[in-house]
């Protein structure tokens, strides 16, 4: 690393500049690296939504226990939403009261539970970004080639642009972006600028090592105020992106208007089945409510750049990584659970 680089971001006394990452592995990579501690105290960091965990709504939460209760029913999801609370308690918790509830690693896990168990309905818990829809439009394609009539999606799968449009329009406190590593290797650099023009704010595109970070902080520090993206994780993120990923989940999904957590209902933020494939959906076009389950968790708010976690009077304290009192302190690419357990 330039020593120079490290010098300037040790040293910089400029005006405070805000700088947000709004990929929960880049949250990750951040707190474990230690980052902050490197940078001058005018460099803030601030979390983004950027997991896709911790921006689900709690009535997903509900509907997938709601699912996993139903007999002859499996809910089939990823470990990290098993821990989610929703309105009575966890995935887990209905787990341990009987519900059927099944942890995979892969979606594509759930096709040989589907012909194993043809009695059994199962129902994926199918959360995530452009990074994670590919998967599930595989899935779909395994499920037509192989004729299986008992799997469906609950889907809850979200689009980053609209989401970042919706930070820069409603917090404007934010003057530069990290943009996610892992989704602009689908999407492409290239998608980020319309809002870097919009909104007169660099993008740069990061890959996820230290030095990586640090070299696009400092870039982001010189681009200040200027619409413009930069990608500096050239070794697998093109200006187009995959295209033929792109092509599969245009295939099956199309976009729709979601609901974040804390931020209500975004335009054309979400991704759902196409007309065509409807009968493989678990209901997931009901699902927009966005209810307070603890009115003192703060989890909107450390979503959305607002506060810090550290600024929540649960931090720590009522809300621990064993005791989570929000989807941020669940989800090991949280903003929450990573300032916890990177102190
Ligand atoms: Fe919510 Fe816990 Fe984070 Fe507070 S510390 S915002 S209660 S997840």
């Amino acid at each position: 690393m330039d020593s120079e680089i490290l010098r300037f971001l040790k040293e910089y006394d400029g005006d405070v500049i805000r700088i947000m990452e709004v990929c929960g592995t880049h949250t990750a990579e951040i707190s474990r690296t230690g980052i902050r501690k490197m940078l001058s105290p005018k460099i803030k960091l601030i979390s983004g939504p950027g997991c896709p965990v911790c921006v689900t709504v709690t009535a997903y939460i509900d509907a997938c226990i709601e699912i996993a209760k139903r007999e002859n029913t499996t809910l089939v999801s990823f470990g990290d939403m098993l821990r989610v609370p929703g309105s009575h308690g966890s995935l887990r918790d209905a787990q341990a009261e009987g519900a059927s509830v099944k942890m995979v690693y892969s979606p594509l896990d759930t096709l040989k539970y589907a012909k194993e168990h043809p009695e059994t309905m199962y129902v994926f818990a199918a959360v995530g970004f452009e990074t994670t829809t590919p998967v599930y439009a595989l899935l779909m394609e395994q499920i037509l080639a192989q004729q299986i009539t008992n799997i469906k999606l609950l889907t809850s799968l979200k689009v980053m642009p609209p989401v970042i449009d919706w930070v820069c329009a409603n917090q404007g406190n934010v003057d530069g972006f990290l943009a996610p590593g892992h989704v602009s290797v689908i999407t492409g650099s290239r998608i980020f600028a319309p809002l870097a023009e919009k909104f007169h704010l660099p993008f740069v595109v990061s890959g996820f090592e230290g030095e990586e970070l640090l070299s696009s902080i400092y870039a982001l520090i010189k681009l200040r105020g200027q619409g413009t993206v930069m990608n500096l994780y050239p070794s697998v993120v093109s200006e187009e992106g995959n295209t033929l990923a792109q092509a599969q989940v245009e295939k099956y999904f199309t976009p729709g208007d979601a609901t974040w957590r804390g931020m209500g209902s975004i335009p054309d933020s979400g991704m759902y089945l196409r007309e065509t494939y409807q009968k493989y959906d678990a209901g997931s076009l009901n699902l927009i409510e966005d209810h307070v389950l603890n009115r003192a968790c703060r989890c909107a708010e450390v979503l959305t750049g607002k506060i810090t976690s550290e600024e929540c009077p649960l931090f720590g304290t009522a809300c621990t990584t064993e005791h989570p009192q929000g989807a941020c302190m669940v989800s090991m690419e949280g903003a929450c659970f990573n300032h916890l357990t990177a102190r």
